[in-house]
């Protein structure tokens, strides 16, 4: 079924540009999430690849077959809706076996298949139930068990977990990854939660303002972010102005040394800033646990940083940080301010 290629992809709504000039490579049995603030463009780029909208354009092909044009129904994907759109007079297993029937398959074979989707998503006791008798979370897994029935290889997920209570997220997103995984499905995951990206994906595709900022592995992307808007939009960050002068700046009171010249934004994770009894002389102005970790907003001379710690540091006076783990930025054209805003 995939690989997917999306070449030069661009999307007006009159003036509105939702996307411009995408490109995109999805690898075979990937599970892709596409992470950005809401109105970059991610449901529109989804849609495009299902075929439910037209691209103003560029080309998309899946499996080296080009799709562009095709309608949804000739590119054998699954599709989960950020509303379920669960059909709400049908049971569960009818649900799970009506894109089957209307496939041509057989009554009795639609609803084996409808059944083993519905034990995949421990929903099996309840193939009687009508979606109403469901829980949110239910109905969710039963939206997901439809659109896998299909038997695409392709799964679309537009913020399928949207509706649900963060306990229940966590749980299902632990699931909806080893289904995925089990069935040798290709998944392409929307979300605005960072967290979800970084639970979810062997491939996470950063997007702002209808283009796609970087594309990497969690871990790639956490820890090399290609600009001030990405590093922050997975994670909190400090950004503090500083100057290199023959490579050498001093930096929250610590001599720093690199092959920087000039200007530049570090950027320093809340986690790798150390309140300790030496270093930069700093004013605790907030202080609150975070279950398993403790978040202070500190001020040095004006600057407000954040920093995270696994313990209570009580009173502290001071804070220090591993020049390795900061990060350096030139300056975004647009500034930097402007450069973290969503829209
Ligand atoms: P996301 O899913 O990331 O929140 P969308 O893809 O829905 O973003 O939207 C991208 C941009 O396109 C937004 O500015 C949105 O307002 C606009 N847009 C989306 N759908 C339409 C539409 N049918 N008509 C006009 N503008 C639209
Ligand atoms: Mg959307």
């Amino acid at each position: 079924m995939p690989p997917i290629q999306v070449r030069n992809v661009s999307k007006y709504y009159g003036s509105v540009k939702a996307l411009h000039n995408v490109d995109l490579d999805i690898n075979d049995g990937e599970y892709v999430v596409m992470l950005g603030p809401s109105g970059c463009g991610k449901t529109t780029l989804l849609k495009s690849i299902a075929g439910i909208i037209d691209l103003s354009s560029g080309s998309i092909s899946i499996s080296g077959q080009e799709v562009t044009g095709l309608p949804p129904e000739d590119r054998g994907i699954g599709f989960v809706f950020q509303n379920y759109a669960l059909f709400t007079h049908m049971t569960a297993l009818e649900n799970a076996s009506y894109g089957l029937m209307a496939r041509g398959e057989t009554r009795e074979r639609a609803k084996r298949i409808g059944r083993d989707m519905l034990r995949l998503v421990h929903l099996a006791e309840r193939e009687r139930a009508m979606p109403k008798e469901l829980s949110g979370g239910m109905q969710q897994r039963l939206a997901i068990a439809r659109a896998m029935a299909t038997g695409s290889k392709l799964l679309l997920l537009d913020e399928p977990m949207n509706a649900l209570d963060a306990h229940i997220r966590t749980e299902l997103r632990v699931e909806l990854r080893r289904m995925v995984k089990q069935l040798g499905l290709t998944a392409i995951h929307v979300t605005h939660d960072q967290e979800e990206a970084m639970a979810l994906a062997d491939k996470i595709i950063i997007m702002r303002k209808g283009k796609v900022l970087q594309v990497g592995t969690p871990k790639e992307v956490y820890a090399n972010p290609s600009s001030p808007f990405v590093a922050s939009f997975l994670g909190e960050a400090n950004f503090v102005r500083v100057t290199f002068d023959n490579g050498l700046a001093t930096l929250l009171g610590q001599n720093v040394k690199t092959k920087l010249e000039g200007p530049y934004i570090a950027c320093i994770r809340p986690e790798n800033l150390r309140l300790d009894h030496k270093g930069a002389k700093i004013k605790v102005t907030n202080l609150r646990p975070f279950g398993p970790f403790f978040k202070y907003d500190v001020d040095y001379n004006g600057l407000q940083l954040s920093v995270r710690t696994t313990h209570d540091h009580g009173d502290i006076s001071h804070l220090t940080y591993d020049p390795a783990e900061v990060l350096y930025f030139k300056e975004p054209e647009e500034g930097l301010e402007k450069s973290l805003e969503a829209v």
